[in-house]
């Protein structure tokens, strides 16, 4: 099975428990962690790509799920249409990954698909549509 990706999100209560490593130990899955925000008193969000074979990658998704843990598969991307974007810079107050920046010399908005984590804000901020989901 290719790689996947999933956003996980938890809240405190499983914080010191140990669920993404039991992927590795009880499940055979390796997984990296691409992004993880932990801050107190927050919903806490990691972004992982999991790898393994699809027995084990199911049963492990379900185990975290069965933990408590929201599991959103990710593998819908985040498209940027540069011919659309007139760089009004609005999707870069809600972008909350750090995948949209601004220039501040040249005023130009930019994308790094590689910090996304496809919560879709920009899509329905962007006046023109120029940040579109994509899915496959
Ligand atoms: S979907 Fe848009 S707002 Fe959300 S992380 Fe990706 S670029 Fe940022
Ligand atoms: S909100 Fe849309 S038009 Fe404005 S900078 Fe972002 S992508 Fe470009």
């Amino acid at each position: 099975m290719a790689a996947k990706r999933v956003l996980l999100r938890f809240s405190n209560s499983l914080i010191s428990k140990p669920i993404v490593h039991r992927l590795v130990k009880d499940y055979d899955l390796g997984f990296n962690i691409l992004k993880a925000q932990i801050l107190p008193d927050e919903e806490k969000e990691m972004v992982l790509e999991i790898e393994g074979n699809r027995a084990c990658y199911d049963k492990g998704i379900a185990f975290l799920k069965e933990s408590g843990a929201e599991v959103i598969n990710i593998e819908k991307r985040i498209v940027k249409d540069e011919e659309r974007c007139y760089h009004c810079s609005a999707c870069t107050v809600v972008c909350p990954s750090g995948a949209i920046s601004i220039d501040r010399e040249t005023m130009v908005v930019g994308y790094d698909p590689e910090q996304c984590i496809v919560c879709e804000l920009c899509v329905g901020t962007c006046p023109p549509r120029a940040m579109q989901v994509e899915i496959g």
